[in-house]
Protein backbone atom coordinates (compact mmCIF):
# COMPACT_ATOMS: atom_id res chain seq x y z
CA UNK A 1 0.00 0.00 0.00
CA UNK A 2 1.03 3.24 -0.78
CA UNK A 3 0.98 6.42 1.73
CA UNK A 4 -1.07 10.05 0.25
CA UNK A 5 1.57 11.75 3.13
CA UNK A 6 2.85 14.72 1.38
CA UNK A 7 1.85 13.71 -2.25
CA UNK A 8 1.03 16.95 -4.31
CA UNK A 9 -2.03 16.53 -5.44
CA UNK A 10 -4.12 18.58 -8.24
CA UNK A 11 -7.98 18.11 -7.85
CA UNK A 12 -9.95 19.95 -10.90
CA UNK A 13 -13.72 20.89 -9.47
CA UNK A 14 -12.64 21.10 -6.10
CA UNK A 15 -14.94 23.92 -5.17
CA UNK A 16 -17.80 21.10 -4.22
CA UNK A 17 -19.54 18.33 -4.56
CA UNK A 18 -17.22 15.23 -5.43
CA UNK A 19 -13.76 17.08 -5.68
CA UNK A 20 -14.76 19.08 -2.61
CA UNK A 21 -14.83 15.25 -0.82
CA UNK A 22 -12.03 13.87 -2.60
CA UNK A 23 -9.94 17.08 -1.47
CA UNK A 24 -10.82 17.11 2.22
CA UNK A 25 -10.23 13.44 1.88
CA UNK A 26 -7.30 13.31 0.52
CA UNK A 27 -5.87 15.81 3.19
CA UNK A 28 -7.02 14.00 5.89
CA UNK A 29 -4.79 11.81 5.03
CA UNK A 30 -1.45 14.00 4.86
CA UNK A 31 -1.57 14.94 0.68
CA UNK A 32 -0.79 18.38 0.35
CA UNK A 33 -3.64 20.07 -2.21
CA UNK A 34 -4.08 22.25 -5.19
CA UNK A 35 -7.95 22.96 -5.44
CA UNK A 36 -8.81 23.95 -8.89
CA UNK A 37 -11.82 25.58 -10.46
CA UNK A 38 -13.60 28.72 -10.82
CA UNK A 39 -15.60 29.66 -8.22
CA UNK A 40 -12.87 31.44 -6.35
CA UNK A 41 -14.84 31.99 -2.67
CA UNK A 42 -16.16 28.32 -2.82
CA UNK A 43 -12.48 27.52 -3.57
CA UNK A 44 -11.23 29.44 -0.35
CA UNK A 45 -14.09 27.93 1.69
CA UNK A 46 -12.91 24.35 0.94
CA UNK A 47 -9.09 25.41 1.43
CA UNK A 48 -10.24 26.68 4.78
CA UNK A 49 -12.18 23.88 6.06
CA UNK A 50 -8.72 21.76 4.75
CA UNK A 51 -6.91 24.35 7.52
CA UNK A 52 -9.12 23.37 9.93
CA UNK A 53 -8.27 20.03 9.74
CA UNK A 54 -4.72 20.46 9.58
CA UNK A 55 -3.98 20.25 6.28
CA UNK A 56 -2.30 21.80 3.69
CA UNK A 57 -4.12 23.34 0.49
CA UNK A 58 -3.99 26.34 -2.38
CA UNK A 59 -6.64 27.62 -4.58
CA UNK A 60 -6.20 28.78 -8.37
CA UNK A 61 -8.90 29.72 -10.45
CA UNK A 62 -8.80 27.97 -13.79
CA UNK A 63 -10.97 27.23 -16.33
CA UNK A 64 -10.41 23.65 -17.12
CA UNK A 65 -12.02 23.63 -20.84
CA UNK A 66 -9.36 27.08 -22.07
CA UNK A 67 -6.43 25.76 -23.21
CA UNK A 68 -4.21 28.40 -21.60
CA UNK A 69 -5.84 28.75 -18.23
CA UNK A 70 -4.76 25.07 -17.82
CA UNK A 71 -1.03 25.26 -19.12
CA UNK A 72 -0.54 28.41 -16.64
CA UNK A 73 -2.25 26.54 -13.98
CA UNK A 74 -0.78 23.56 -14.36
CA UNK A 75 2.94 25.35 -14.27
CA UNK A 76 2.00 27.53 -11.11
CA UNK A 77 0.89 24.15 -9.35
CA UNK A 78 4.06 22.19 -10.26
CA UNK A 79 6.04 25.60 -8.82
CA UNK A 80 4.40 25.57 -5.53
CA UNK A 81 4.34 21.94 -5.06
CA UNK A 82 7.35 21.08 -6.87
CA UNK A 83 5.92 17.65 -7.83
CA UNK A 84 2.11 16.63 -9.09
CA UNK A 85 2.27 12.99 -7.94
CA UNK A 86 -1.98 12.67 -8.52
CA UNK A 87 -4.06 14.23 -11.13
CA UNK A 88 -7.75 13.87 -10.62
CA UNK A 89 -9.87 14.82 -13.38
CA UNK A 90 -13.03 15.50 -11.81
CA UNK A 91 -14.68 18.96 -13.47
CA UNK A 92 -17.62 18.37 -15.26
CA UNK A 93 -21.09 19.61 -16.47
CA UNK A 94 -24.54 17.94 -17.43
CA UNK A 95 -26.86 19.43 -20.06
CA UNK A 96 -30.16 17.82 -19.73
CA UNK A 97 -32.87 18.15 -22.74
CA UNK A 98 -33.72 16.57 -26.27
CA UNK A 99 -31.23 16.64 -28.55
CA UNK A 100 -33.07 18.67 -30.72
CA UNK A 101 -32.94 21.27 -28.07
CA UNK A 102 -29.39 21.57 -27.49
CA UNK A 103 -27.52 25.16 -28.96
CA UNK A 104 -24.18 24.23 -30.46
CA UNK A 105 -23.01 26.47 -27.67
CA UNK A 106 -24.47 23.90 -25.33
CA UNK A 107 -22.80 20.99 -27.19
CA UNK A 108 -19.51 22.98 -26.95
CA UNK A 109 -19.50 23.76 -23.26
CA UNK A 110 -20.23 19.76 -22.25
CA UNK A 111 -17.55 18.62 -24.51
CA UNK A 112 -14.85 21.43 -23.47
CA UNK A 113 -15.72 20.66 -19.96
CA UNK A 114 -15.62 17.20 -20.00
CA UNK A 115 -13.68 15.83 -22.40
CA UNK A 116 -11.12 18.43 -24.13
CA UNK A 117 -10.21 19.68 -20.39
CA UNK A 118 -9.10 15.88 -19.15
CA UNK A 119 -7.04 16.28 -22.95
CA UNK A 120 -5.83 19.61 -21.86
CA UNK A 121 -4.87 18.88 -18.39
CA UNK A 122 -2.71 15.76 -19.15
CA UNK A 123 -0.94 16.80 -21.81
CA UNK A 124 0.22 18.76 -19.21
CA UNK A 125 0.71 17.09 -16.93
CA UNK A 126 2.28 14.07 -18.13
CA UNK A 127 5.79 15.91 -18.94
CA UNK A 128 6.27 15.97 -14.95
CA UNK A 129 5.34 12.42 -14.58
CA UNK A 130 7.53 11.56 -16.88
CA UNK A 131 10.26 13.20 -15.28
CA UNK A 132 9.56 12.16 -12.00
CA UNK A 133 9.01 8.42 -13.43
CA UNK A 134 5.87 8.19 -11.41
CA UNK A 135 2.29 9.45 -11.25
CA UNK A 136 -1.22 8.66 -11.17
CA UNK A 137 -4.38 10.02 -13.01
CA UNK A 138 -7.61 9.49 -12.09
CA UNK A 139 -10.23 10.45 -14.79
CA UNK A 140 -13.74 10.75 -12.99
CA UNK A 141 -16.22 9.09 -15.39
CA UNK A 142 -19.98 7.79 -15.00
CA UNK A 143 -22.42 5.15 -16.01
CA UNK A 144 -23.03 7.73 -19.07
CA UNK A 145 -19.41 6.67 -20.07
CA UNK A 146 -20.97 2.98 -20.54
CA UNK A 147 -24.51 3.84 -21.57
CA UNK A 148 -26.95 5.51 -23.68
CA UNK A 149 -29.52 8.27 -21.35
CA UNK A 150 -32.40 9.82 -22.92
CA UNK A 151 -31.96 13.21 -22.75
CA UNK A 152 -28.08 13.44 -21.45
CA UNK A 153 -27.01 12.49 -24.90
CA UNK A 154 -24.06 15.24 -25.08
CA UNK A 155 -23.09 14.21 -21.51
CA UNK A 156 -22.92 10.39 -22.68
CA UNK A 157 -20.89 11.77 -25.39
CA UNK A 158 -18.21 13.21 -23.00
CA UNK A 159 -18.05 10.61 -21.31
CA UNK A 160 -18.12 7.86 -23.40
CA UNK A 161 -15.31 10.01 -24.63
CA UNK A 162 -13.36 10.25 -22.13
CA UNK A 163 -13.29 6.51 -21.11
CA UNK A 164 -11.71 5.89 -24.69
CA UNK A 165 -9.39 8.78 -23.73
CA UNK A 166 -8.35 7.23 -20.76
CA UNK A 167 -8.32 3.88 -21.95
CA UNK A 168 -5.54 5.48 -24.81
CA UNK A 169 -3.35 7.22 -22.84
CA UNK A 170 -3.48 4.43 -19.77
CA UNK A 171 -2.16 2.01 -22.20
CA UNK A 172 0.67 4.62 -23.88
CA UNK A 173 2.03 5.58 -20.48
CA UNK A 174 2.36 2.64 -18.14
CA UNK A 175 5.86 1.82 -18.65
CA UNK A 176 7.19 4.92 -17.76
CA UNK A 177 5.33 4.37 -14.11
CA UNK A 178 2.01 6.50 -14.86
CA UNK A 179 -0.96 4.62 -13.55
CA UNK A 180 -3.68 6.02 -15.33
CA UNK A 181 -7.67 5.07 -14.52
CA UNK A 182 -11.09 5.64 -14.45
CA UNK A 183 -13.21 6.37 -11.56
CA UNK A 184 -17.49 5.42 -12.25
CA UNK A 185 -19.50 6.66 -9.29
CA UNK A 186 -22.76 5.87 -9.81
CA UNK A 187 -25.21 8.89 -8.38
CA UNK A 188 -24.08 11.22 -6.11
CA UNK A 189 -25.92 13.50 -3.83
CA UNK A 190 -24.36 16.85 -5.24
CA UNK A 191 -25.77 20.08 -6.86
CA UNK A 192 -24.61 18.48 -10.57
CA UNK A 193 -26.89 19.75 -12.98
CA UNK A 194 -28.68 21.89 -10.96
CA UNK A 195 -29.82 19.31 -8.70
CA UNK A 196 -30.44 20.22 -5.21
CA UNK A 197 -28.77 18.26 -2.87
CA UNK A 198 -30.54 16.65 0.31
CA UNK A 199 -27.15 16.59 2.33
CA UNK A 200 -23.85 17.24 1.43
CA UNK A 201 -21.49 16.38 4.59
CA UNK A 202 -23.24 12.78 5.22
CA UNK A 203 -20.05 10.33 5.35
CA UNK A 204 -22.69 7.64 4.62
CA UNK A 205 -25.48 7.57 1.85
CA UNK A 206 -29.06 7.22 1.87
CA UNK A 207 -30.63 4.62 -0.27
CA UNK A 208 -30.14 4.97 -3.78
CA UNK A 209 -27.61 7.52 -3.79
CA UNK A 210 -23.52 7.61 -2.58
CA UNK A 211 -22.61 10.33 -0.43
CA UNK A 212 -19.35 12.22 -2.42
CA UNK A 213 -17.57 11.27 0.80
CA UNK A 214 -17.96 7.26 0.11
CA UNK A 215 -17.31 8.27 -4.17
CA UNK A 216 -13.79 10.44 -2.42
CA UNK A 217 -12.82 7.17 -0.01
CA UNK A 218 -12.64 4.76 -2.74
CA UNK A 219 -10.79 7.28 -5.31
CA UNK A 220 -8.23 7.47 -2.32
CA UNK A 221 -8.02 3.88 -1.43
CA UNK A 222 -7.07 3.49 -5.97
CA UNK A 223 -4.50 6.13 -5.43
CA UNK A 224 -2.71 4.16 -2.38
CA UNK A 225 -2.61 0.51 -4.09
CA UNK A 226 0.69 -1.01 -4.77
CA UNK A 227 1.77 0.76 -7.94
CA UNK A 228 2.87 -2.19 -9.48
CA UNK A 229 -0.63 -3.02 -9.34
CA UNK A 230 -2.38 -0.96 -12.15
CA UNK A 231 -6.06 -0.56 -11.24
CA UNK A 232 -7.41 0.50 -14.64
CA UNK A 233 -11.14 0.82 -13.80
CA UNK A 234 -12.91 1.57 -10.18
CA UNK A 235 -16.53 1.60 -10.08
CA UNK A 236 -18.80 2.91 -7.22
CA UNK A 237 -22.33 2.21 -6.75
CA UNK A 238 -24.75 2.43 -3.60
CA UNK A 239 -25.51 -0.92 -1.94
CA UNK A 240 -29.03 -0.27 -1.37
CA UNK A 241 -31.65 1.09 -3.97
CA UNK A 242 -34.34 2.88 -2.98
CA UNK A 243 -37.58 1.31 -2.54
CA UNK A 244 -40.83 2.54 -4.41
P1 LIG B 1 -20.89 19.51 -9.05
O1 LIG B 1 -21.22 19.55 -7.61
O2 LIG B 1 -21.75 20.26 -10.03
O3 LIG B 1 -19.34 19.96 -9.23
C1 LIG B 1 -18.78 20.15 -10.50
C2 LIG B 1 -17.41 20.79 -10.32
O4 LIG B 1 -16.83 20.98 -11.62
C3 LIG B 1 -17.48 22.14 -9.63
O5 LIG B 1 -16.43 22.22 -8.68
C4 LIG B 1 -17.24 23.13 -10.77
O6 LIG B 1 -16.54 24.27 -10.27
C5 LIG B 1 -16.31 22.31 -11.68
N1 LIG B 1 -16.29 22.79 -13.08
C6 LIG B 1 -17.27 22.67 -14.01
N2 LIG B 1 -16.88 23.27 -15.14
C7 LIG B 1 -15.62 23.75 -14.92
C8 LIG B 1 -14.69 24.49 -15.72
N3 LIG B 1 -14.95 24.84 -17.00
N4 LIG B 1 -13.49 24.82 -15.17
C9 LIG B 1 -13.21 24.48 -13.90
N5 LIG B 1 -14.05 23.79 -13.09
C10 LIG B 1 -15.25 23.44 -13.61
O7 LIG B 1 -20.89 17.99 -9.58
P2 LIG B 1 -20.31 16.61 -8.99
O8 LIG B 1 -21.42 15.70 -8.87
O9 LIG B 1 -19.40 16.85 -7.86
O10 LIG B 1 -19.48 16.13 -10.29
C11 LIG B 1 -18.08 15.90 -10.30
C12 LIG B 1 -17.76 14.88 -11.38
O11 LIG B 1 -18.41 13.65 -11.07
C13 LIG B 1 -18.25 15.28 -12.78
O12 LIG B 1 -17.25 14.93 -13.73
C14 LIG B 1 -19.49 14.40 -13.01
O13 LIG B 1 -19.69 14.11 -14.37
C15 LIG B 1 -19.07 13.16 -12.23
N6 LIG B 1 -20.19 12.31 -11.79
C16 LIG B 1 -21.18 12.80 -10.98
C17 LIG B 1 -22.22 11.98 -10.58
C18 LIG B 1 -23.35 12.46 -9.70
O14 LIG B 1 -24.39 11.78 -9.61
N7 LIG B 1 -23.20 13.59 -9.02
C19 LIG B 1 -22.25 10.62 -11.01
C20 LIG B 1 -21.22 10.15 -11.83
C21 LIG B 1 -20.19 11.00 -12.21
P3 LIG B 1 -16.80 25.81 -10.65
O15 LIG B 1 -18.25 25.93 -11.01
O16 LIG B 1 -16.40 26.53 -9.40
O17 LIG B 1 -15.88 26.07 -11.78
Amino acid sequence: MESLQDKAVLITGASRGIGRAIALTFAERGAKIALIARDQDALRSVQEEIYGLGGEAFHLFCDVSDEWSVKRTVEDVHAQLEAIDILINNAGVGIHGPVESYTLANWRTTLASNLTSVFLMCRAVIPIMRTQEMGRIVNISSGAGRNGIANLAAYCASKHGLMGFTESLALEVRNDGILVSTAIPGSTETQFSGRVPEYIDNRISEAGRLSPFEVAEAVASLCETNPNAWVSELVIRPLKIKQK
